[in-house]
């Protein structure tokens, strides 16, 4: 990927040009009043989905993000290249080697990632141990074109088929256990089959993990039957973060920009379900609360999120952390507000949108899907915001009829309702509390 396809790839255009020109939501784009001639009517307008802008107006021109700096800041390419680096976080220097090589160690654990992947999918269309797997994707419903998709494949119950699949291919075992895929034997070990390794997916449908660019990075394995444990990621290593990777951001990120919001789900069916039935706005995280490595790459895309995960006790422990997570890392923008002396104050306020969406008792995000893609929308439609999640996730423990219950309330909501950006919204929610608490 070049230098300027990374900028691309991590600025949201929309975001850059903001920072110059007021815009407005139309539709799937976003209008303003072109900053390069005159005029009184927006024709300016930014496509977050092609990462372009176009002036329908005057100037009848457009470009995309280096133009739009070029223009605007007055700059040659170069220095428009300087610039939307810095704000991307792109390193422009000449990489050192030690950079270099470790770029090339990451290379070919790409590799043999993508090599194992590519293995796994053959195992699953055509190896006939591999029957009660496809007998399992197909009772949940997968088709043949989101397997193909998603690259969804089958490792064989044995000790040493990955091993001599990608040693066979001329990879050395020390990389192939650095990707993730083997692990190596203790020594004075009891099983001695001359060999120091042994395949870490065995008997599992695997799904391979890919970053935002589509490079495989890992693997998440489901066991067959009743092995434990039930799923088996692959382990850290330089290529593979789980705190940082978000399952589908790869297929699902210009869906999330189109929609202008982002639902994260658990699981790895959720999503290729999701995508299944074109809903392809969806990701999963993949550990128990959401990150903040994971927000900051997601705000790239939208400032508007939907939750849904579970909704047991657990899932709720989860969302709320999650959720907290969220309120942290989202940006806080500094808004005008009018006060009662006719005087301007200027306050901090979250800038994101989080909602909370409440599947129905003992079902996945996939199986609402697959019954009923319609019912699915509803509940996104239906989402509430996340002060309502708070009022309910917070007061649960408390005995609101005592006075000790009563202030602890106000403790717990007080400053989140403090936080809200919208004066109406804020005062509904003082008022829902002063409701909820009698006072
Ligand atoms: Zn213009």
């Amino acid at each position: 990927m070049s230098v300027v396809d990374e900028i691309k790839d991590r600025l949201d255009i929309t975001e850059v040009i903001q920072s110059y020109v007021p815009l407005k939501k139309a539709g799937r784009s976003y209008k303003g009043l072109c900053p390069f001639h005159a005029e009184k009517t927006p024709s300016f307008v930014v496509f977050p989905h092609t990462g372009t802008w176009h002036c329908f107006g005057a100037c009848s021109t457009g470009g995309d993000v280096f133009t739009f700096i070029m223009k605007q800041e007055n700059l040659d390419f170069g220095e428009a290249l300087k610039l939307l680096a810095q704000r991307a976080g792109v390193e422009l220097e000449p990489a050192s080697p030690q950079a270099n090589e470790a770029e090339q160690r990451r290379d070919l654990l790409r590799a043999i990632n993508q090599s194992a992947a590519a293995y796994f999918h053959y195992l699953l269309s055509n190896s006939d141990e591999a029957e009660r797997a496809r007998a399992y994707l197909g009772e949940r419903g997968l088709d043949q074109e989101t397997i193909d998709r998603f690259q969804v494949g089958y490792a064989l119950d044995r000790w040493d088929a990955l091993f001599k699949y990608l040693t066979d291919k001329g990879y050395s075992p020390v990389d192939i256990a650095e990707a993730g895929l083997i692990v190596e034997r203790e020594s004075g070990g009891q099983q001695s089959s001359g060999r120091g390794y042994y395949d870490r997916f065995r008997g599992r449908i695997v799904f391979p993990i890919r970053d935002h660019q589509g490079r495989p990075i890992g693997f998440g394995g489901r066991i067959l039957g009743d092995g434990v444990p039930k799923y088996l990621n692959s382990p850290q290593s330089p290529l593979f973060d789980k705190s940082r990777v978000l399952f589908g951001l790869d297929l699902a990120k210009v869906g999330i920009r189109t929609t202008g919001e982002a639902v994260i789900v658990e699981g790895y069916m959720d999503v290729l379900m999701a995508h299944q039935y074109g809903i392809n706005n969806v990701i999963a995280q993949m550990g128990t609360a959401l990150t903040e490595a994971q927000l900051q790459r997601l705000k790239r895309y939208t400032q508007r999120f939907i939750l849904a995960l579970d909704s047991d006790a657990a899932g709720d422990q989860a969302t709320l952390r999650g959720l907290d997570v969220a309120r942290q890392v989202m940006d806080h923008e500094v808004v005008p507000v009018p006060t009662a002396q006719g005087l301007i104050r200027f306050e901090d306020r979250l800038a994101a949108d989080i909602r909370s969406l409440s599947l129905p008792p003992d079902e996945d995000p996939d199986e609402v899907i697959r019954e009923d893609p319609a019912h699915w929308a509803r509940l996104v439609v239906a989402a509430k915001p996340v002060m309502d999640y708070y009022f309910d996730a917070l007061t649960a423990d408390l005995d609101l009829a005592t006075a000790k219950g009563k202030a602890e309330a106000t403790r717990r909501l007080g400053p989140l309702i403090a936080e809200l950006g919208d004066r109406v919204q804020r005062t509904h929610y003082l008022q829902q509390l002063a409701r909820m608490i009698q006072v």
